[in-house]
């Protein structure tokens, strides 16, 4: 019997969801191989639909303009120059990124492809419209909970439908197609089968290997069932999947003809998808005690570019989707885009999704303290994975600590205060269900290219991801703080 005041929703509901996700791998793995499933909202959001034709038709521009800009590498080392010598983590990278690209012979060049899978990131403002957050170039992960979170909601529609009522917005409104996995798998499986017609057709080897993908891992990652839809998605395929962390390719990668990239025990590798490498600690090796800190791993990552697969996240990818990278483009005149193919129309598209970006000087900083509205900004550093944001009164207690030498690793953006659902929603977490009255929304829209190229049915563009939060939080991964799985309804 119900005797707890605190329950919206049935007990029974909420198990019947909560075993619905386990049963579909929405789910996190926990440290003694359990699973526990994945925070959700019992309904979902809504967006007015011109809002989100907009994100669809700005979104697959932006890929466009930072697919062109990764590939411009002397743009990449000049203009990032001073942040990597603030940020040591970046320092490390654009060294690698010359290593690969700069004072080589044409012989020796990275022979990697391009393929981008982005996640771009947005809230949508009160009051100045839907602005990107940031770009994801690189381990851009949590499209087949994007698309599992449709499909719950469906469930929820179809089984509780009067829960689903009662908790929805708007009973006009439709669900917004998401295929995030399908599409990125699809993509992904395009880029791998590309990679191995090139071989075949150079007729160099006699294989009869299937086209192979190595998706490059953290070690004891708990994300992992994210992953593991991914790669079921491309052996449905007829695409063989494999992992490994840096650690163990540092051992295991060798060359074959004509670049070709050979895993030991496994054979050609034609696709490699990074779901690491985006933080120091990735290529850290305790037990390698190296003199310099991070140096065989990285060289791992290097020695992948060199050869010719397809590549996500290419170093240059992860350089052109940093923090910094969004800054420059934000301040620049929407003019300059013509370098990297766009026309002036599509470049003020792109333009009028990015948010205020300000450089930190000694200027800035007396600016900052005397006169911001300090509510207005927040301050970030070239962290990427959560936890680099400052948010508030803080800012001006981290801006006089830092070192002038640090500066150029950190930028101010304008806050961004999303809409609040007007009705409430139940957030359910651990099996527990809570009221939640002030929740806000980041919707992340994937982009698939490959060299330049669409290679999603959708013309680029793949799917979506919908994270959820009460407005009190700053923070809202879902994987580690207040943040809730969530999906989307156009009125
Ligand atoms: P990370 O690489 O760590 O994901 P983000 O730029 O996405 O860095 O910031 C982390 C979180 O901080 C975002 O998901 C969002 O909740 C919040 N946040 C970041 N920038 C802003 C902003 N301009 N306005 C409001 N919230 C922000
Ligand atoms: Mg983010």
């Amino acid at each position: 019997m119900n005797t707890n005041k605190n329950q919206f929703i049935s007990q029974q509901v909420i198990e019947d969801v909560c075993e619905w996700e386990i049963m579909h791998g929405v789910a996190f793995r926990q440290d003694d191989n359990t699973a526990r499933h994945v925070p959700f909202s019992i309904a979902p959001i809504t967006m007015e639909r011109p809002v989100y034709s907009h994100l669809l038709a700005v979104t697959p521009l932006i890929a466009k303009l930072v697919s062109n800009v990764s590939e411009d590498h002397e743009f990449l080392q000049e203009s990032l120059r001073d942040m990597a010598k603030a940020d040591p983590f970046f320092g490390r990278l654009i060294e690698l990124h010359q290593q690969a690209h700069g004072d080589v012979s044409q012989s020796d060049e990275a022979a990697r492809q391009s393929l981008l899978l982005m996640r771009t990131d947005f809230m949508d403002d009160r009051q100045h419209g839907a602005k990107v957050i940031e770009f994801n170039g690189i381990a851009a992960g949590m499209g087949p909970f994007g698309q599992r979170a449709t499909e719950l909601h469906r469930f929820v529609k179809d089984q509780w439908n009067d829960v689903y009522n009662a908790w929805l917005e708007d009973d006009s409104a439709v669900p917004a197609d998401n295929q995030a996995l399908e599409q990125l798998a699809h993509g992904i499986a395009t880029a791998t089968n590309k990679v191995k017609m090139h071989f075949s057709a150079l007729d160099d080897e006699n294989d009869q290997q299937k086209p192979t993908f190595l998706m490059i891992v953290q070690k004891g990652e708990d994300n992992v069932y994210d992953q593991h839809l991914l790669e079921v998605a491309l052996q449905n395929r007829g695409v063989r999947t494999v992992r490994r962390t840096f650690e163990q390719l540092s051992t295991q990668l060798s060359s074959g003809e004509n670049k070709r990239l050979i895993l030991n025990g496994v054979g050609t590798i034609d696709t490699v998808y990074l779901r690491a490498g985006y933080q120091y600690s990735d290529y850290w090796a305790p037990d390698l005690n190296e003199p310099i800190c991070c140096h065989t791993l990285s060289q791992t990552r290097l020695f992948i570019e060199k050869h010719y697969v397809a590549m996500n996240a290419t170093i240059s990818q992860q350089l052109a989707t940093s923090k910094s990278m969004q800054m420059l483009l934000t301040l620049m005149p929407a003019e300059d885009y013509a370098r990297w193919g766009l026309t002036l129309e599509e470049a003020q598209l792109v333009k009028s999704v990015l948010a205020d970006m300000k450089p930190i000087s000694t200027e800035t900083i007396e600016w900052f303290n005397s006169s911001a509205d300090k509510k207005e900004w927040v301050l970030k550093n070239q962290g990427e994975g959560g936890g680099h944001c400052v948010f508030g009164e803080d800012i001006s207690d981290t801006l006089t600590k830092l070192k002038p030498e640090e500066y150029d690793a950190w930028a101010l953006m304008q806050r961004l205060y999303p809409h609040e659902r007007d009705t409430p929603t139940i957030a359910i977490r651990d099996g527990q269900q809570t009221l939640v009255k002030d929740l806000v929304s980041e919707i992340g829209l994937f982009t698939a290219h490959y060299n330049g190229d669409a290679v999603t049915e959708l013309s680029g563009y793949a799917g979506y991801l919908i994270r959820s939060k009460p407005a009190s939080e700053n923070e809202g991964g879902i994987h580690s703080g207040q943040g809730i799985l969530d999906s989307l309804v156009l009125i």
